[in-house]
C-alpha cells in the first residue's frame, strides 16, 4: 500500500487500528522473543504502547499492512529501551547475528525497518542547503524545513561475484574475517557503470582476473547499512589469480570437489561463507557444486 503513505489521516487511522503491530528498534538493533514458527520472532508492540515510547506519529514508519493488521516501525532512545524491556519479554539483537534464525518474512520485515533508519539517522539535515529534515510520507521520504528538497531513500548497490575457471571457482578472503573464511569476490558499483562492468573491474582491482563474461544470478538486501547486493557468476581468462593486498590478503581456486567439501563444513582449513549471504547461495549454485554434475 505505498500509494497511501503520503495520506496522514489514513495513516494516523492505521496506526490507532487496534491490530496494528509496532516494531521497535533501539541502536538499530530489532526486539526480537523466542517463539513463533522460527527459533525467534519479532516482539511487537501494541499501538498503545509504541505511542509512549514514541509519542510523535510522524517518527513512525508504516511497513504496509499484513493480513494480521498494519506494520509499523519506531525506534527507542537509551531510556525508552529501558521502558521496553521491562514491559516485554523479549531482547533487542544485532539482526546481522540472528536473521537466519527467524522466519524469512519476519528478517524482511527488519531489514527494511534497520534499513530505512539506517538513511534516516544519515540524513538528519538536508544535503542541498545544511537546515534540518523531517520524516514525510510515513517516513519514507526526508523533506527540508527550509528548502523543501526531498531526499527519497538509498540504497547502494555491490557486485558480488564467483569467478569460475573451467572446473574450478575462485574465492578471497579479507584479513578481517574470522581465520579460515573464504568468500566470493565484491565491490561497488561506481557511477557511470554498468553491473557487468563493475564486476570486471572489480575481478581484475582484486585479483588480477580479466572477466569474459558475467551472468546475474541473483540478488539480496543487505541492511548493513543499505546496501543491495547484486549476485553474478563471472567467466574469467586464463591467468593467474593474485590478491591485491588492501582488500583481499589471500584468493584460491576450488575444485568442484573442494568447493563442495567447503560446504559441508568438512574442510579442516576453509570455513565457508555464512549461510544468510549470498556469496554462499553463488557457491551453491555453481553448476555440479552441490550435485557433482558437470555443467
Ligand atoms: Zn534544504
Amino acid at each position: 500500500v505505498s500509494e497511501r503513505r503520503g495520506d496522514a489521516v489514513w495513516i494516523e487511522g492505521q496506526a490507532g487500528d487496534p491490530s496494528a503491530r509496532v516494531v521497535v528498534l533501539a541502536s538499530k538493533q530489532p526486539l526480537v522473543e523466542a517463539g513463533g514458527r522460527g527459533d525467534l520472532t519479532i516482539a511487537y508492540l501494541d499501538g498503545s504502547l509504541a505511542r509512549r515510547i514514541s509519542p510523535d506519529l510522524a517518527a513512525w514508519l508504516f511497513l504496509g499492512l499484513s493480513p494480521d493488521g498494519p506494520v509499523f516501525a519506531i525506534e527507542a532512545d537509551d531510556e525508552q529501551r529501558e521502558v521496553v524491556l521491562l514491559t516485554s519479554s523479549g531482547a533487542f539483537d544485532e539482526l546481522r547475528a540472528i536473521g537466519l534464525r527467524l522466519p524469512p518474512a519476519e528478517a524482511a520485515i527488519l531489514a527494511t525497518a534497520k534499513a530505512l533508519f539506517e538513511w534516516r539517522g544519515r540524513t538528519g539535515f538536508c544535503s542541498a542547503c545544511g537546515q534540518s529534515n523531517r520524516p514525510a510520507d510515513a517516513g519514507w521520504k526526508q523533506v527540508c524545513t527550509a528548502c523543501g528538497t526531498e531526499h527519497f531513500p538509498r540504497t547502494d548497490p555491490v557486485v558480488i561475484m564467483l569467478p569460475i575457471q573451467g572446473d574450478r571457482c575462485l574465492m578471497g578472503r579479507q584479513a578481517s574475517w574470522p581465520a579460515g573464511m573464504f568468500s566470493a569476490l565484491a565491490g561497488f558499483l561506481e557511477p557511470g557503470e554498468t553491473v557487468e562492468e563493475a564486476c570486471a573491474r572489480e575481478l581484475f582491482e582484486e585479483a588480477g582476473l580479466r572477466a569474459i563474461r558475467v551472468a546475474y544470478h541473483s540478488s539480496q538486501p543487505w541492511p548493513f547499512p543499505t546496501n543491495l547486493m547484486i549476485g553474478l557468476i563471472a567467466e574469467v581468462a586464463e591467468g593467474e589469480a593474485k590478491a591485491d593486498q588492501t582488500e583481499l590478503e589471500a584468493v584460491r581456486w576450488f575444485t568442484r570437489e573442494e568447493a563442495r567439501t567447503v560446504l559441508a563444513g568438512l574442510d579442516p582449513e576453509v570455513r565457508p561463507p555464512s549461510p544468510m549471504a549470498i556469496a554462499r547461495t553463488l557457491l551453491e549454485a555453481w553448476p555440479g557444486a552441490a550435485t557433482g554434475q558437470d555443467s
